[in-house]
């Protein structure tokens, strides 16, 4: 257990969590008693002290904690091969209301690109059919502007998740206000800066060269050279809303997460081996009863 310890974090009255399990840390800004980790429900927790000033903006939650368990009752609840573990009331339960921190970056890709290209054509030469490769050099001169990049900072949510629901509407951002974070938790930064604005830049590169590349109108296309660079300019600290449940099962953890804006989400549902034996032989029973009756009334 923890004991409560209040400091001044986000220039108002909060506590820091740590969570000896997962190692999260994470904020609760509110007065609601904090028992669990709001990465994964573990009641090993302890509060720390730590104090920062910062202020970042808010996209605030549009959809409810009752809008996730419902929505994820209707993926697990009735599912005949999700294990019991999915569906148990504590696990429901333990869905978390948390705002996840992000940098907001726009980003411009500027310079040369220059491609090896090159069209096949079949020519017929004396009754012989020949296939003749043209090639040329395709030099692209490139400026592309992206609004609204978002750069992940907590090694608790997996890039690769939190993208497939990043759907943000940047235009309802608000400044800083507590009592927007009054019952959900705020997971604390723990990624290195430099790291996550060098995976940005990779991220952004490689869309960019997929770009460059569709427009190249012959059939053969491979990258020679690039002079191209990523510059991000008006970056902000954004905190943006998620529901979160981690769910331990044989040893693995499977992540159910709902973009708290648009209702969004990516699972990870695993189907379980009893399950599927009890569902096999459940359908077995029943398809050998419907024969059995038919045999006998017909
Ligand atoms: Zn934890």
């Amino acid at each position: 257990m923890y004991q409560e310890d209040e400091h001044n974090s986000y220039g108002i009255a909060s506590r820091k969590f740590h969570c000896r399990d997962c190692n999260a840390n994470f904020l609760s800004l509110g007065s609601k008693v904090v028992e669990h980790c709001c990465v994964c429900n573990s009641a090993n927790i302890e509060s720390v002290n730590d104090v920062f000033e910062k202020k970042p903006f808010i996209v605030p939650f549009k959809k409810s904690l009752e809008d996730a368990k419902n929505d994820y009752r209707s993926k697990v609840l009735f599912h005949p091969l999700v294990p019991f573990v999915f569906k148990s009331k504590a696990t429901i339960e333990s869905i978390h209301k948390v705002y996840l921190p992000v940098f907001v970056v726009d980003a411009t890709v500027e310079g040369n690109i220059d491609f090896l290209a090159g069209d096949k054509t079949n020519i017929m030469k004396e009754k012989v059919q020949f296939v003749e490769t043209k090639k040329y050099s395709v030099l692209q001169k490139v400026r592309l502007n992206f609004r609204n990049i978002i750069l992940n900072l907590t090694s608790k949510i997996q890039d690769k998740l939190f993208h497939t629901v990043c759907d943000y509407q940047f235009d309802s951002i608000l400044d800083f206000e507590p009592s927007l974070l009054e019952d959900s938790s705020v997971l604390v930064a723990d990624k290195d800066i430099k790291e996550v604005a060098e995976s940005g830049r990779n991220r952004i590169m490689k869309h960019s060269l997929n770009i460059a590349k569709s427009n190249i109108q012959h059939a053969l296309k491979k990258l020679n050279a690039n002079e191209a660079s990523v510059n991000f300019s008006n970056s902000k600290e954004v905190l943006v809303p998620v529901y979160l449940l981690l769910i331990r099962y044989k040893d693995k953890e499977y992540v159910y997460l709902m973009n708290g804006e648009s209702g969004v989400v990516s699972s990870e549902l695993v189907f379980g081996m009893t399950e599927i034996i009890l569902f096999s032989l459940a359908m077995f029973g029943l398809i050998f009863l419907i024969a059995f009756l038919i045999a006998y009334y017909l």
